[in-house]
């Protein structure tokens, strides 16, 4: 009874405010998002905030901010609006009361008014029985008339489902089949609580038909309570979306779910599970939407890049797998650099701005960067990398570490001897443009009858301050004649100080 593939797919995220978005949530999102996009249908935000005891407020801001960073703008939701609204579940309590009442008069579910000890002294004694907790009925056959009166008379209560005692229910799964589960083992589950809120449970299903929702992708973790969710469905007569339960994430070492340890763990090692944190350590949105993609999903086995629009056109609900995924950063980064290096240079130089900026760069513009992308683009994963490879640039003076002033090999009466050659091949040049001091400090290499590394090495730290750095040359070019030779000088400066202090070397 599900509804036919191939039209518009209405299809929604729905997550809880209780934490920040993380990549089981973001990879749900993306696959609803792209469903919606692939067939012209719409992607609808809906925040399930009825757990008010495991609400955070900063985390719906936080959903927000991190969907519309991977581009998965809604058509519907809390902050737009929309023909079904509200999209808080909080804002819509009236309506779930009116929907399991309409349930108790169709006699699918009941008032139940055991107390809280009484509930406790149950599960105590099925738990000494080795038992699963359940509830025993106690309530289910208190005559109508008597429960209401009880209810209007304001006595404590909560509406439970009355599930059948007898056959079995059969779920059906997209990707996974179906799924029976004996009628016996159900519990007789809370649909409103005694605060008046629905249960999560209650809540889904009334929201998903009257939001007009044709397909459920959601997290495997709901598997187990899906047969209640049909029974609901049924109970209420209404057509079923089709259901499909994605794969379970697995600790990278792919033994078991990831625990809060883990989390924290990743987020040492400047890993994260947090969409918020992959953002700020400087991830594309483009590399964790393709590395979210292929878990869980498959276009050929073979190919691995794709974009956003690459993903709307190929996705497909046939080919998600329903086996666990272990999480793999290594993959991450190199989604992460085939994306770098696939984003136009002026692009690429638009999007390292903020990061240039946070680093303390603050007047680093767009057009700064843009001569700076070409010499990094291929030697960079995030974007923060850039900001440790090219923040020399921006700086009026750089301290290089005068012992790495001293190439491997030479003692530092050589190196001293080697700056102040290049130091003077470098004045008497015209300009410092790559093509004019390539060849002549080339020559000063064959000259001095080293290695290039030695004089390349020692220029190298001279002038950006560190051992790494973008192509020599290039680099020269860009920091220009004035710093160049001011560095170099610099370095002599410290050099000599070395010699002086370290007699034991001449
Ligand atoms: N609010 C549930 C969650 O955050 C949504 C589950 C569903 O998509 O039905 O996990």
């Amino acid at each position: 009874m599900t509804k036919a593939e191939g039209r518009p797919a209405r299809v929604r995220f729905a997550p809880s405010p209780t934490g920040y978005l993380h990549i089981g949530g973001a990879r749900a999102a993306l696959f609803n998002y792209l469903l919606a996009r692939q067939t012209g249908g719409q992607f609808i935000l809906r925040i399930e905030d009825t757990d008010r005891k495991r609400y955070q407020p900063d985390s719906e801001q936080d959903l927000m901010e991190s969907l519309r960073w991977l581009g998965l703008e809604w058509d519907e939701g809390p902050d737009k609006g929309g023909p079904v609204g509200p999209y808080r579940q909080s804002e819509r309590a009236e309506l779930y009361r009116r929907y399991a009442e309409e349930l108790v008069e169709r006699g699918h579910a009941y008032y139940c008014f055991c107390s809280p000890e009484r509930l406790r002294r149950l599960r105590e004694e099925r738990r000494k029985q080795g038992l699963p907790p359940r509830y025993d009925g106690h309530c289910r056959n208190i005559p109508p008339e008597e429960a209401k009166r009880r209810v209007e008379a304001g006595e404590p209560h909560v509406i439970r489902f009355k599930a059948p005692r007898e056959g079995e229910v059969i779920a059906h799964d997209l990707i996974r089949g179906p799924i029976r589960v004996a009628n016996k083992d159900l519990d007789d589950f809370i649909l409103l609580k005694s605060d008046g809120m629905p249960t999560y449970h209650l809540a889904v299903v009334v929201d998903d038909h009257l939001m007009g929702i044709t397909h459920v992708l959601r997290g495997a973790e709901w598997l187990s309570t899906f047969p209640l969710h049909v029974h609901l469905y049924r109970a209420f007569g209404w057509e079923e979306p089709v259901w499909v339960h994605l794969s379970l994430f697995l600790k990278p070492s792919g033994k078991g779910k990831i625990s809060k340890r883990d989390v924290a763990a990743f987020r040492k090692g400047h890993k994260s599970v947090l969409i918020r944190d992959l953002r700020e350590f400087g991830y594309l949105p483009e590399a964790v939407n393709n590395w979210l993609a292929l878990m869980g999903w498959s276009y050929d086995d073979r190919t691995e890049f794709f974009t956003m629009q690459d993903l709307i056109e190929k996705f497909s609900l046939e080919r998600l797998k329903p086996s666990p995924a272990a999480v793999n950063f290594d993959k991450l980064d190199h989604f992460q650099g085939l994306h770098v290096r696939a984003l136009p240079p002026e692009e690429l130089a638009r999007r390292l701005v903020p990061f240039f900026h946070k680093a303390g760069y603050t007047q680093v513009t767009e057009d700064d960067l843009r001569p700076i992308v070409p010499l990094i683009q291929t030697r960079i994963v995030t974007l923060d990398d850039a900001v440790r490879l090219a923040g020399f640039f921006f700086e009026d003076q750089v301290e290089p570490n005068p012992d790495e002033l001293v190439p491997k090999g030479l003692t530092p009466e050589q190196a001293l001897e080697v700056a102040r050659r290049a130091l003077a091949v470098l004045e008497a040049l015209p300009d410092m443009k790559a093509s004019t001091t390539e060849p002549a400090l080339r020559a000063l290499v064959d000259e001095l009858g080293l290695k290039a590394r030695h004089v390349f090495g020692l220029i190298r730290v001279a002038v950006t301050g560190q051992r790494v750095s973008p192509p020599l040359f290039e680099t020269l070019e860009l920091v220009g004649r004035d710093k160049v030779l001011e560095r170099m000088r610099r370095a002599i400066a410290l050099l000599e100080d070395k010699v002086q202090q370290s007699p034991a070397s001449s």
